[in-house]
């Protein structure tokens, strides 16, 4: 794939870049390296300054941010500035809280263990290789790179080879924010370099946003390796309806959760589970809103979807719906391609959706919504984890017995009651099953690149 900038709402280059040579490549390695050497021994109230400058760029330039991300991969102009106003608060959150999310971790009583003193201590660990994807270019790098700096680790960056001008965005922001040369570099690199830089000595650990066939290869080059990894991978996740709910509520928060980012996110609701009861009214509701979403120019105000990021990802879709609709399944709405430039694509409501068709276990990474009926909580929940996906889900009732019942059986790594799933700085994310592993945010996000060292002192006298 070439690396460039291609603006998928009119499919135009508007800029291409080299790739990285190999020797720039190594001198980016070994810089990266011996920059850890000190900036390991920096202390977090320095970091601290750095992140919090960081973020006040982001703050001050969230428009030209958002004009980057929106030129690149087409999501609207003001998700892509909430985007940038998301990263700084990030920032700021583990700028506030590394200290005491990697604070050392004493025995209240080492006797126990025959120790005056004993203590679990967070280090960090080098060198980290960030392999990340295009829908939220700025946050879902921030989700590591926040914390990992913060950790005292440093930073290198493989994104997505159509957001070179968002990466190169993310290296000069860092650099300009007074971390020392090194801490965070963007490599402009093919994924067939990826190999090389896993199996390097000097880079000793790797985080992967992306799809599951990426996520495998780079698991298993890093386990032929014994390198630690993080993997964030795809999901379908389930928004199931029970009577109880708040159908107007449900309905509008449903294609909020199925259309943001122009259907392209991994925490996206794609299967929507509604209880036979209230199937009908449900649909009604959200059909008709589904079909009153205005697709277009991503740079208008009043634009609620813009495109598909890349001719391949809108192709991935049509295959998708195209194979349910010969195999007997029912459009509601959309299901067809405007005329036109850009990769577009409008938001579709599929029912009558059988276990043979592909839909049924796929992710659709656009704005196209599966509708199932189920006849009671039982079948929600079979439908809801019959899939190799485990990554966030959802489930509307106001029934207690219910939402404990979700709570405790949704095959996930995050159940939203009432709601839709996103991802705060404040909470764990990450995914089960084929969804990947490891988390992100919170303090467990921070501890995922730290060597957690056990230090035993004793008394040095002989014992009596
Ligand atoms: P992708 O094709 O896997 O690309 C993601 C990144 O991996 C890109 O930087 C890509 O580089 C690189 N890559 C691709 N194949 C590789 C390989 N064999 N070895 C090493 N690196 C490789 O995924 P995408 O289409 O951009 O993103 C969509 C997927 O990401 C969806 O499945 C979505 O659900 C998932 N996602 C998950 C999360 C989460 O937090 N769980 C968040 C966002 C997205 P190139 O661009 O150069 O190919």
């Amino acid at each position: 794939m070439a690396i460039a900038t291609i603006n998928p709402a009119t499919g135009e280059t508007v800029r291409t870049f080299d790739e990285l040579g190999e020797a720039e490549l190594q001198e980016k390695i070994a810089l990266a390296h011996e920059r850890w050497r000190t900036y390991r021994t920096t202390g977090f109230q320095e970091r601290a300054a750095y992140m919090h400058a960081a973020a006040d760029l982001f703050e001050k330039e969230a428009d030209v941010v958002a004009r980057l991300m929106t030129t690149e991969m087409g999501k609207t102009l003001a998700a892509a500035r909430n985007e940038a106003l998301k990263c700084a608060h990030g920032m700021r959150y583990y700028a506030e809280h590394a200290a005491e999310f990697l604070a050392d971790e004493p025995l209240a009583d080492p006797s126990q263990v025959g120790a005056e003193r004993a203590l679990g201590r967070y280090q960090p660990l080098g060198p980290v290789l960030a392999v990340m994807p295009w829908n939220f270019p700025m946050w879902q790098v921030m989700r590591f790179a926040a914390p990992a700096l913060m950790a005292g680790n440093v930073g290198l960056l493989k994104h997505a080879s159509n957001v070179p001008q968002c990466a190169l965005y993310l290296e000069d922001v860092f650099r300009r924010a007074g971390f020392p040369e090194g801490c965070f570099q963007t490599l402009l690199i093919s994924s067939k370099r990826v190999e090389s830089i896993l199996r390097d000595p000097r880079v000793v650990a790797a985080t992967l946003t992306g799809s599951e066939p990426a996520g495998r290869s780079v698991a298993a080059i890093c386990g032929d390796e014994v390198k630690h990894t993080v993997l964030e991978l795809g999901g379908s996740d389930p928004f199931i309806v029970m009577p109880s709910a708040d159908l107007d509520h449900a309905a509008a928060t449903a294609v909020d959760a199925r259309v943001q980012n122009n259907g392209q996110s991994c925490i996206a609701a794609k299967r929507f589970i509604v209880h036979t009861g209230i199937f009908d009214a449900f649909t009604e509701k959200f059909v008709a809103r589904m079909r009153e979403l205005k697709v277009g120019d991503p740079f208008e105000p009043s634009t609620d979807v813009g495109p598909v990021a890349t001719e391949q990802g809108r192709a991935d879709i049509e295959e998708l719906v195209d194979d349910a609709v010969s195999a007997g399944a029912t459009v509601l709405c959309g299901g067809q391609r405007p005329d036109g430039p850009g990769w577009f694509y409008p938001p579709t409501v599929i029912t009558g959706i059988t276990r043979d068709m592909r839909i049924y276990l796929e992710e659709v990474f656009g704005p196209v919504a599966s509708l199932y009926r189920a006849a009671d909580i039982d079948e929600a929940l079979e439908i809801a984890n019959a899939t190799s996906f485990g990554l966030g889900s959802n489930a509307w009732t106001n029934d207690e017995a219910e939402q404990e019942r979700f709570v405790t059986d949704l095959e996930a790594g995050q159940v939203f009651i009432n709601g839709k799933t996103v991802s705060y700085p404040e909470l764990p994310f990450g995914g089960t099953k084929r969804s990947g592993y490891g988390r992100e945010l919170a303090a467990h996000g921070i501890r995922e690149f730290c060597n957690l060292k056990t230090i035993w002192i004793g008394s040095g006298a002989a014992s009596s």
